[in-house]
């Protein structure tokens, strides 16, 4: 599942290859995609609209167009957001079609067809940005921040750093990467944890997205969408039994709102 640093770097991709292009026509090919919109009300709100930029807030992509309207993606399981040379030939996978007035067209990719795309103004992405937690790779995301949302919560430390509302953007993966650097159980309460310890785990949360996002970027190349995630080293997530690479104990999984954690009992035990 596309976490922060994928979702970034499908941004990013975007930037580079669609801000400018109008919009000639629109398809929607999965009418669940758009639900609970209209595939005719979400084709007629930005046909003949330019782009004008493509912003990231948490796992939400926010395209903006010419004339105000925005077009909201989450990319779910296995979306992907991307721009194709030639409108005509796009994947069978493909939910919805944005051709462009030059021939290309921007396609949302979705073989499990569980992401969502909606059609919205300023106003309502605005709202739903604003429910999100801070951005953890920008100034606003300081140690003492990051204190003062973790005192709040009495969650445990992985489902705290999942919860969207809390910091935006990580997913299963690297908050488990994360609480391994900085040494925390991930069943551990989070306003239990000492000043310290938080802000160890904020400067994990930062370094392993950091790393994350540079290698990720790295590894997206051509058309097969975001791939895996380059070459970041992962220490737990997926190593069940494996041993640990600081201290040699197995590698161990808990169940934690119904996704599987994956810690280190020797080096997570605070
Ligand atoms: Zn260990």
């Amino acid at each position: 599942m596309p976490e922060l640093p994928e979702v970034e770097t499908v941004c990013r991709r975007l930037r580079e290859a669609a801000i400018g292009a109008e919009i000639a026509r629109a398809r929607v090919f999965r009418p669940g995609t758009v639900k609970p919109q209209a595939p005719a009300s979400v084709s007629r709100r930005i046909t003949g609209r330019r782009i004008e930029a493509v912003v990231r807030r948490g796992k939400n992509i926010f395209v903006q167009f010419s004339g105000g309207a925005v077009v909201r993606v989450h990319l779910r399981m296995t979306g992907n957001l991307r721009v194709i040379p030639d409108a005509r030939l796009y994947p069978a996978t493909t939910r919805v079609l944005l051709a462009f007035s030059d021939g290309r067209g921007l396609i949302f990719d979705d073989p499990r067809a569980l992401g969502v795309l909606h059609v919205c103004g300023a106003r309502e992405a605005a709202q739903i940005a604003g429910k999100l937690g801070p951005e953890p790779l920008s100034p606003e995301f300081t140690p003492e921040v990051f204190a003062g949302i973790a005192r709040r919560s009495k969650k445990p430390a992985k489902l705290f750093l999942m919860d969207q509302g809390h910091v935006a953007g990580l997913g299963n993966i690297y908050a488990a990467e994360a609480l391994f650097r900085a040494r925390i159980h991930p069943a551990r309460p989070v306003n239990r944890l000492s000043r310290r310890k938080l802000d160890a785990l904020h400067v994990a949360i930062v370094s392993v997205l950091k790393q994350a996002l540079t290698s990720v970027y790295k590894a997206y190349r051509g058309p097969d969408g975001i791939g895996g995630g380059g070459d970041f080293p992962v220490r737990v997530y997926g190593r069940e039994g494996e041993p640990c690479l600081v201290c040699g104990r197995s590698i161990r999984s808990i169940p934690q709102g119904g996704r599987s954690t994956y810690f280190c009992p020797g080096c997570q035990r605070a």
